[in-house]
């Protein structure tokens, strides 16, 4: 068969590879994209939108014990664990034919199989058994990160995310190993829906590069609701613990630390970080050069070594989110399709991790603030929502901001407690414009809110 011919070849859909597809057809190009996973990669399927659905499920549980002080009496009968999980694969696949939908009204040719780079322009694609090669002009790497667990003894014992969404059975106990985005906020959602967690984690704090303060008050947070957070804890080998299997089960998990002590758990789930995906992909074959970690490199305008192969998200092992992704393609198809090059703006970038309170944050931390600008005015307020007056919750809130002393610009915003990330958000865009301490000082609040905090705090705590 000859050759189809296309202006883009993009190999992964998944936020940035379908947002990239769709984008470049609809400005007239012939577009491909290839996948062997459902559609809408980790985000959709194995990150960010089950993970949030969950996250939701454990909320429900703190809420019916906090509907009492409400005038409510809500029994909290415990979770049912197959209908949250058929319920979640049933929004899931109710996306994945959304992103299908997408595609196809957009006039992108899907192809349904792995692909791999067999040249410069050339990518070969295997549906059904059926391989084929197509030329492209420009292809595109969006083939995104999987999970990595170190090799210590017992590690095929671990699961990683990848796998906690669709478990058997709910974990009664669960260890959670690591310190970043993925293992505080499990621990959280785990701990929110039932389970008895501990997470353990290497160093003196979780969530290494968030400000010092966020990192304490979260952490202390996640253990008042009852996560058994161990720092300066790592984990020497896993194995069977002896004695506990049935007819039904292989028996816990017995979890060895390098202290000597040990404990028991159903599941052990590992996140320690993620591998950006390009082995098989033909990529080091083609002359595409890749870093240590396998992350394709790629300049200013995501172009590798090879002009013709680009890569964006999270296989170039950059930053790991999928709005970055989804503003890197956008990018991409401007500066092939559109009237000019360009590139993202990777300052100012909010987040949000979805611990139990969530963090919301975007701009510097105190200590990088510190580092940058020299004098920096430190504004901070720690306190018990208006809703928990009632509720008998004893979270507490903590919202944070860093000023440069010279320009009075804010260059960093920071919040633990409800809906941060909704809130954080909406300040990112006033921040990215440049604003002033007094411009948020000039801004009504709106009462009673929490965000309101971040617009009424008047005395400094460091100057
Ligand atoms: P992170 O890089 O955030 O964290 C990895 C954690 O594992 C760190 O605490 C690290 O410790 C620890 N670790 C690494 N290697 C080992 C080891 N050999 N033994 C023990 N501990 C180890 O990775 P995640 O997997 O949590 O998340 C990957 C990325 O996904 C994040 O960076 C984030 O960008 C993205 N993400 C975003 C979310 C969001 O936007 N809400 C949600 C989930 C993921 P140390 O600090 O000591 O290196």
């Amino acid at each position: 068969m000859a050759p189809s011919q296309f202006d883009l070849f993009v190999i992964g859909a998944g936020s940035g590879g379908v947002r990239a597809s769709r984008m470049a057809a609809q400005r007239g190009a012939r577009v491909a994209v290839a996948d062997d996973a459902p559609l809408g990669g980790t985000c959709v399927n194995l990150g960010c939108i089950p993970k949030k659905l969950y996250s939701f499920a454990a909320h429900y549980a703190e809420a019916f014990e906090e509907a009492h002080g409400y005038g409510f009496d809500v029994s909290n009968t415990g979770l049912d664990w197959p209908r949250l999980k058929a319920n979640r694969a049933a929004e899931i696949t109710r996306l994945n034919a959304i992103y299908g939908g997408l595609l196809g009204n957009a006039g992108v040719t899907l192809f349904p199989g792995r692909a791999r780079v067999v040249g410069a322009n050339e990518v070969e694609v295997t549906v059904d058994g059926q391989v084929q090669v197509h030329h492209a002009r420009t292809i595109l790497v969006a083939t995104g990160g999987r999970p990595t667990l170190p090799a210590i003894p017992g590690h095929e014992l671990a699961i990683s995310s990848d796998q906690i969404f669709d478990l058997p059975e709910f974990p009664r106990r669960l260890v959670v190993v690591g310190g970043g985005y993925i293992a505080c906020e499990f621990a959280s959602i785990f701990e929110g829906l039932g389970a008895q967690v501990t997470q353990l984690y290497r160093g003196e704090q979780v969530l290494r590069g968030f400000d010092n303060d966020v990192r304490h008050f979260v952490a202390n947070e996640m253990r008042k609701k009852g996560v058994d957070l161990r720092t300066g804890s790592d984990v020497e080998s896993l194995s069977r613990a002896p004695g506990t299997a049935t007819e039904t089960s292989p028996g816990a998990i017995l979890v060895t630390l390098r202290d000597g002590s040990q404990l028991q758990a159903d599941t052990v789930l590992y996140a320690t970080g993620r591998h950006p995906n390009t082995a098989g992909l033909g990529l080091t074959e083609a002359g595409v050069a890749l870093s240590a970690k396998g992350a394709v490199v790629v300049d200013a305008h995501y172009a590798s070594n090879v002009p013709s192969i680009l890569a964006i998200g999270d296989v170039t092992d950059r930053i790991q989110l999928t709005p970055v992704a989804l503003a890197e393609a956008m990018a991409v198809v401007d500066s092939l399709f559109g009237d000019g090059r360009r590139s993202v703006d990777y300052e100012l970038i909010p987040t949000a991790v979805f611990t139990h309170p969530s963090i919301g944050t975007v701009g510097l931390s105190e200590e990088k603030a510190g580092e940058q600008y020299g004098e920096v005015r430190i504004f901070r307020s720690d306190f018990r929502a208006l809703k928990h007056t009632l509720s008998g919750s004893t979270e507490r809130t903590l919202m944070k901001m860093v000023v440069d002393a010279a320009s009075d610009r804010v260059v960093g915003l920071h919040m633990v407690g409800a809906d941060a990330g909704e809130i954080i958000q909406g300040f990112a865009v006033a921040m990215r414009a440049g604003a002033t301490k007094a411009v948020f000082d000039s801004t009504i609040g709106i009462h009673p809110t929490m965000a309101e905090e971040f617009v009424t705090m008047r005395e400094p705590v460091v100057s």
